[in-house]
């Protein structure tokens, strides 16, 4: 069979595959149908490319963004490679084609809307094919986090050319995903290729939000070198772009209601430097490669573990110590599962099982880093040494005593108040409010007083809210969920994970 590794050195210029990269070459040269599961940064478009380039024919890359794959065609021409872009917003469209049927272009980038029409599937028999690489392929499963129903309308062409290689590619799969794509798509099993997904050289560290601008200046101050730090709106970005300014770090803002120049402006800025931040929406990011982020921040919860994973994964990509900080609050869940609430019913159930993958994450008192491999499918070890909890593990305390009363109090009042007040109310504060609501004649008015309980009742609120055992309504009112009855009714534990306190200047392996 055909040696890739000449090819590698001479027109790609590295010395030799990286991690499964040899792997999913040779079983596309040998023309069998494969899906690579590879993390971000681990070179996904190298297992196309290569036998684009190897093999004779056009290889067709289904991608779903334009951007991105405006982004590889200037990244594959810089190299040599014969490669073109057919999307709406080409004018050059005629010549593309006429450079396909001339058996001119070795990587022709289509979008799924596009691949799946019928001149599209003439057009290919016009010219010989070497292989189909469907890019971001987790899109094809209503289970993923990114379903695409175009995705869905490949499979007819992939099968109109059954001689013609298959190679899904994917840097978010979990399990369930995974199986999705290989039965869309009609690849085996045995042409599943996993690479690891551990990023030991990233300490994950995952502390619940009192004051994100204060916790994440202290970050800042504490780790040098370039960072991106997550917000979830535009108006969130924007003002704490403008307080974390105030740390003498120079910082950027990037979101899409931005003027283009002045994002794209920022984008630069941020990719030259060397000790900038920028604070921006979770579409920063995609397809910019810069290796030396020493730091990634998320301010509020991402969408999914695999969103964590990937938005992390931008920091330390070349290997030296990086930093993922994420800062969650209660709310956050809240919110999530209100938007759980307004999509189709029949994607409710898998959206759900991603909140709580996501909310076992945060609570766990074991490694952050063993949790999240094996939602990847790994079998990492218990400790990993790394880590917020193997670092500086948690006490935990048995809090269910006064998460009942909390959730007492909060019927009693008639679930309609938010976490300060019925605080007030368990510890026994009188105020004109309580006395006017008569609610200091309650029988929980004054019931967990005692410091240690005291101490427990924000975390109690915060870890109700995140079981759906409350939740707050529009107005930051609480209101009993689904799970608080079987705490009421004594049939589940609520333990509580402590944080250690909190970690002082310098304590962070500095990423010199
Ligand atoms: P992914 O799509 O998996 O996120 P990319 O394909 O963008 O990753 O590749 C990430 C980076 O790794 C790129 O800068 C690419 O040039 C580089 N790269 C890919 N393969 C190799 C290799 N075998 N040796 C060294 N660098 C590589
Ligand atoms: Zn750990």
């Amino acid at each position: 069979m055909l040696d890739p590794l000449p090819i590698l050195q001479s027109t790609f210029g590295f010395p030799e595959f990286r991690g499964v990269q040899r792997q999913v070459v040779d079983r596309v040269l040998a023309g069998e149908n494969s899906l690579a599961v590879m993390p971000t940064g681990a070179g996904k478009s190298l297992c196309y490319q290569l036998p684009a380039v190897a093999l004779p024919g056009t290889c067709v890359v289904v991608s779903p963004l334009i951007a991105l794959m405006h982004d590889q065609l200037r990244a594959a021409e810089a190299i040599g490679i014969r490669a073109a872009t057919l999307t709406s917003v080409d004018t050059n469209q005629a010549e593309t084609i006429a450079r396909f049927r001339a058996g001119a272009l070795d990587l022709l980038y289509v979008a799924p809307e596009r691949a799946s029409g019928e001149s599209f599937r003439t057009l290919l028999g016009q010219a010989p094919l070497a292989l189909f690489a469907i890019d971001e392929a987790h899109c094809v499963s209503e289970w993923g986090h990114d379903f695409r129903p175009d995705y869905r309308l490949l499979r007819p062409l992939l099968d109109h050319f059954p001689a013609v290689p298959r190679l899904a590619l994917t840097a978010t799969a979990d399990a369930h995903t995974r199986a999705d794509i290989l039965e869309q798509l009609g690849i085996p099993q045995a042409g599943m290729i996993v690479a690891g997904f551990d990023r030991p050289n990233i300490r994950y560290l995952i502390t619940p939000r009192d004051n994100t601008t204060r916790q994440i200046a202290d970050l800042i101050a504490e780790q040098p070198g370039p960072g991106i730090v997550y917000a979830q709106t535009r108006k969130a970005v924007e003002q704490l772009a403008e307080k974390l300014a105030a740390t003498g770090r120079s910082t950027r803002a990037y979101h899409a209601g931005l003027d283009p120049h002045v994002r794209a402006r920022n984008q630069a800025d941020f990719v030259a430097s060397e000790d900038m931040v920028i604070v921006a929406t979770v579409a920063f990011g995609m397809g910019i490669d810069k290796p030396d982020v020493r730091f990634v921040a998320h301010a509020g919860l991402p969408k999914s573990i695999e969103s964590y994973y990937q938005e992390t994964g931008r920091a330390g990509r070349d290997g030296d110590p990086a930093i993922a900080h994420l800062f969650w609050g209660a709310e956050d869940f809240a919110k999530a599962r209100q938007r759980i609430g307004e999509v189709e019913p029949h994607r409710q159930a898998g959206e759900r099982t991603r909140l709580n993958a996501l909310g076992a994450l945060v609570e766990t008192a074991a490694c952050r880093r063993a949790v999240l491999l094996r939602h990847f499918g790994d079998h990492p070890p218990e400790t990993c040494g790394n880590c917020d909890n193997c670092l500086n593990p948690p006490s935990a305390v048995n809090a269910t005593e006064v998460a009942r009363k909390f959730l007492s109090a909060v019927f009693r009042t008639g679930q309609s108040f938010g976490v300060g007040y019925i605080e007030s109310i368990l510890t026994g504060q009188s105020s004109e409010r309580s006395l006017m609501n008569g609610h200091e004649a309650l029988s929980v008015f004054g019931i967990a007083s005692s410091p240690e309980e005291t101490a427990l009742i924000k975390p109690v609120a915060r870890a109700l809210l995140l079981r759906d055992a409350l939740r707050a309504n529009d107005f930051g009112g609480l209101e009993f969920g689904p799970g608080a009855r079987a705490i009421l009714k004594g049939e589940t534990e609520v333990a509580l994970i402590l944080p250690p306190k909190r970690e002082r200047r310098g304590r962070r392996g500095s990423a010199a």
